[in-house]
């Protein structure tokens, strides 16, 4: 019976258990701040929060919304909100939700002065070490601490954060800068630091500090193109799709939208119901590896909305309704950012609900 299936994004909880564990280890004086912003990453936030909420002991987003989403789905953790974007309107329904938040301007300061809130609110002092994004400058710190000491809408033991910019870059000395400044602007005050997010695990133990914030290696990729299992990780998504055609192809006939790519020998070309409209970057070049029974075959010509093609060689045995692989622990999504030159961040969080998510 011919059976095909849509792009579908399968979650592994095992794996996302076993790269807890991982950082665990790696890190294991410090607390965990989980990082499930964008839907964890387009994992899919309600599975990827309940499965790992016993392991974790806070998690991290940057929406409000995306703070009441897991709320509202029975997460009884705390939850920061890790760019401090909030309005002034939002501060009493933090404050009831046990919703944490960075602050890292004045404007915030004065919302929180100025607000009338039934509880106290946890926040944590964001820190400007070398981002130049967000953050208060070192010479501002004393001033916005006390400030913030003084607020009596805010609990009294408030953090300190920052964030690397270079982290996954070895041989740079710029994260070891950012972490003298950060512990240098704070080094006469109590409370709990935080400035490692997934590079500063991996490659700065000295930057663990108190609390840990990893994003991308929770899901089981890297912060850089190495590809995850160098580190022990285990990707969590497997992007599958199917071959709906497999198609007789005759040397020098073109494929696809603008027949960019012209075959030069007579060879199977499979189509694969993935494209553009489920994420799959359109722009990816003609040899680009997928996994199909068992090995690796190259995507040919331009990717379509709905389809792109590959040349399965003329020899093929594969069928109609045959599993195909676009990343996952048969094809680190890493290699795929190495040759599209899209970061794996980018590549997962872009792809869209037309994806199916089946959850193993
Ligand atoms: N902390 C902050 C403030 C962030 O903005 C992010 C992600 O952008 C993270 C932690 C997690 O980063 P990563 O996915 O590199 O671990």
């Amino acid at each position: 019976m011919m059976n095909v299936k849509p792009a579908t994004a399968k979650i592994s909880s095992v794996a996302l258990k076993h790269n807890i564990q991982m950082i665990k280890q790696k890190a294991p004086n410090s607390q965990i701040i989980a990082v499930v912003k964008a839907n964890a990453y387009g994992h899919g936030v309600v599975f990827v929060s309940s499965v790992i909420e016993e392991m974790v002991d806070c998690f991290g987003v940057a929406r409000l919304e995306e703070a009441l989403k897991l709320r509202s789905t029975g997460i009884t953790k705390p939850i920061l909100l890790l760019e401090g974007f909030f309005a002034e309107k939002d501060l009493p329904i933090l404050a009831v939700n046990n919703i944490q938040t960075i602050v890292h301007n004045r404007e915030q300061l004065t919302a929180l002065q100025q607000a009338s809130v039934p509880d106290k609110i946890k926040v944590w002092l964001k820190i400007d070490t070398g981002m130049h994004r967000l953050g208060v400058r070192a010479d501002q710190v004393d001033d916005f601490y006390q400030a913030l000491k003084n607020c009596p809408n805010i609990d009294r033991e408030i953090g300190f954060v920052s964030h690397f910019s270079r982290a996954d870059e070895l041989d740079s000395d710029y994260t070891e800068k950012q972490l003298t400044c950060f512990l240098t602007a704070i080094q006469d005050k109590p409370g709990e630091r935080s400035i490692s997010a997934s590079g500063g695990i991996l490659f700065w133990p000295q930057a663990h500090l108190d609390w840990i914030r990893p994003g991308i290696i929770m899901y089981g990729i890297s912060p850089n193109n190495t590809p995850s299992r160098e580190y022990g990780l285990i990707p969590v998504m497997t992007l599958t799709s199917s071959l709906i055609a497999v198609r007789e192809h005759k040397k020098g006939e073109p494929v696809g939208y603008g027949g960019r790519w012209i075959s030069d020998k007579d060879t199977k070309i499979g189509v694969v119901a993935i494209g553009y409209g489920d994420g799959y970057p359109r722009d990816i070049p003609s040899g680009t590896p997928v996994f199909l029974n068992g090995r690796l075959v190259p995507i040919v010509g331009t990717v379509s909305m709905d389809m792109l093609t590959v040349d399965l060689g003329v020899d093929s045995q594969d069928r109609v309704g045959d599993e195909v692989i676009l990343w996952g622990k048969e094809l680190p999504i890493e290699e795929i950012a190495a040759i599209s030159g899209i970061l794996s961040y980018e590549l997962i969080t872009k792809l869209t609900p037309r994806v199916l998510t089946e959850y193993i």
